[in-house]
């Protein structure tokens, strides 16, 4: 497991508990020497997690669409910052540079590059672990729902043995690296054509 991409949320939160989480992220990661890989920016949760891993010594990867880059506030003193064209390049990038994807507190952007990574393992575009960091019941909710769609058929349940949602960093990342991806959908997909089709 040498780099993991955390998606959060572009604000903090009304609760200090996410910010804190979102330290921790940061620190963990560094002292596991493994890479993080976010989305660049300096708002919000983004900002706090990259900053605890590079204050704690790692190395840290941001990509940020060129239109978000004064939005979002580019971090200027990251390991490496991809500026890319737009949001399908974002993902399909931080995709390939990261070896799990972890959702920590956020919004819908956070939700949508969640599933999104989530989805492509299902269909077999990659086969690599997801997960929710699911701080204070924050994705209780979202998990009762998610067991909903496999109790009514309409997720396989390996899928949902699959997806990892636990209260604390390093048990996420200790998963990981023990991870044993379910069998795809329909076999593995040629990445390459998916992402062009997606492209296009
Ligand atoms: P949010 O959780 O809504 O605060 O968003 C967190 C991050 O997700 C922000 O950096 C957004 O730019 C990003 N985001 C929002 N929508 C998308 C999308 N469709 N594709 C990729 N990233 C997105």
């Amino acid at each position: 497991m040498k780099s993991i991409a955390i998606f959060c949320g572009s604000a903090l939160g009304k609760d200090t508990v996410y910010l804190q989480v979102a330290e921790c992220v940061g620190r963990c990661l560094a002292q596991q020497g493994i890479t993080l890989v976010y989305g660049g920016g300096r708002s919000g949760l983004m900002g706090v997690v990259a900053d605890s891993a590079l204050q704690a010594g790692g190395k840290v990867i941001g990509v940020i669409p060129r239109v978000l880059v004064d939005k979002e506030l580019a971090h200027p003193n990251l390991t490496a910052l991809h500026v890319v064209e737009d949001m399908q390049q974002r993902k399909t990038k931080m995709s390939e540079l990261s070896d799990g994807f972890i959702a920590i507190p956020g919004g819908a952007g956070t939700l949508e590059e969640i599933f999104e990574q989530w989805t492509w393992a299902q269909l077999g575009i990659h086969l690599k672990p997801c997960a929710f960091l699911n701080v204070d019941g924050f994705y209780d909710d979202l998990l009762k729902f998610l067991n909903t769609t496999a109790e009514k058929g309409f997720t396989h349940p390996r899928f949902m043995q699959g997806l990892v949602a636990e209260n604390n960093i390093e048990a996420i990342v200790e998963k990981f690296k023990h991870f044993v991806a379910p069998e795809p959908k329909w076999g593995m997909v040629d990445k390459t054509e998916f992402i062009a089709a997606l492209e296009q």
